[in-house]
């Protein structure tokens, strides 16, 4: 089955073949009908009373455009130019013009939920890649300033005799549900609200795969050894440039033994519990995280299957 979670699924066609396209970029950022977000400080503009992305005219940010703030192309719809710029630089966005009279620089993750879908997945592309921009200020290999190219997906190295190119991360992280029988392994985390357990979950590192790295993980934060792993779904997750790849393992032992580190505590718990969870039930001493997180929708396919 397919799943197209929170941050995925946006609506706009990303026209890769535009960001190298100078001229065009140039037009579009004064063409009257193209539409830029701002985002402060990673948050993005949003309009409370529409629920959905504060998008404003070339007009109405002239001012920021002309400053030279960081500016990236998101993509096109229905032909129309879609932008990101990052007034960080700004103090009290808030209470600036034009941004005060569209709405309010809102948390991305505190907002999601509420906002119509597809509009995650866009402001998710547009954080992730200007916060890529702003913490890629300096060349890796030299260490001499960098510039943007291709509308904000690379940065090319200013020395002449580096000239390095960089391009946005995006990192991998494995996030698992191991299972045994009609039960699977839930955990929590050292900084979870009380009583919430997710999945298991842990960046992949180099030289591994999927499996070995949801095999190690398991392993290192619980004690348990998984046999086969099933891929399930993805879910990008941009704080800051994360890749969830949801899994199911098969766990091979069932004796846990926590790192107390990554983990502060794991149980079993039944198909059952989970549904009654679910369900609404507020007795069982186990929270979910909330629909948006992929963990949470491992855990309700689990609780719904079988
Ligand atoms: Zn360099």
């Amino acid at each position: 089955m397919s799943e197209v979670h929170t941050f995925a699924g946006g609506p706009l066609d990303r026209a890769s073949h535009r960001r190298t396209d100078t001229d065009w970029l140039a037009a579009q950022l004064k063409n009257p009908a193209t539409q830029i977000v701002p985002l402060w400080k990673q948050q993005p503009l949003v309009t409370p009373r529409r629920d959905g992305i504060g998008w404003l005219s070339v007009e109405a940010v002239e001012g920021y455009l002309m400053s030279g703030v960081p500016t990236v192309f998101l993509g096109e719809q229905g032909g129309v130019a879609h932008f990101a710029i990052d007034v960080s630089a700004y103090e009290d966005a808030n209470r600036s013009e034009p941004f005060i009279d569209v709405g309010k620089f809102m948390d991305l993750r505190a907002i999601a939920l509420r906002l119509p879908v597809g509009d995650p997945s866009t402001l998710g592309t547009a954080k992730a890649i200007l916060d890529w921009n702003a913490r890629h200020q300096f060349c890796a290999v030299c260490g001499k300033k960098t510039e943007m190219r291709d509308a904000g997906y690379m940065r090319k190295c200013s020395d002449g005799e580096c000239n390095a190119e960089h391009f946005p991360r995006t990192d991998p992280v494995v996030i698992m549900l191991p299972v045994n029988g009609d039960e699977c392994l839930i955990g929590r985390q050292p900084m979870f609200p009380e009583n919430m357990y997710s999945c298991l979950a842990g960046f992949v590192e180099p030289g591994e795969n999927i499996e070995e790295a949801v095999r190690r993980e398991v392993f290192e934060e619980a004690g348990i050894r998984v046999g086969s792993v099933r891929y399930h779904s993805t879910q990008p997750w941009p704080w800051p440039s994360s890749l969830m790849i949801g899994c199911f393992a098969d766990a091979e032992t069932r004796d846990i033994t926590v790192d107390g580190e990554e983990l502060e505590e794991a149980r079993w718990v039944s198909r059952a519990l989970l549904r009654d969870v679910l369900n609404g039930a507020t007795d069982s001493g186990v929270l979910l995280p909330p629909p948006m997180a992929i963990g949470f929708q491992l855990i309700r396919v689990f609780a719904e299957s079988g």
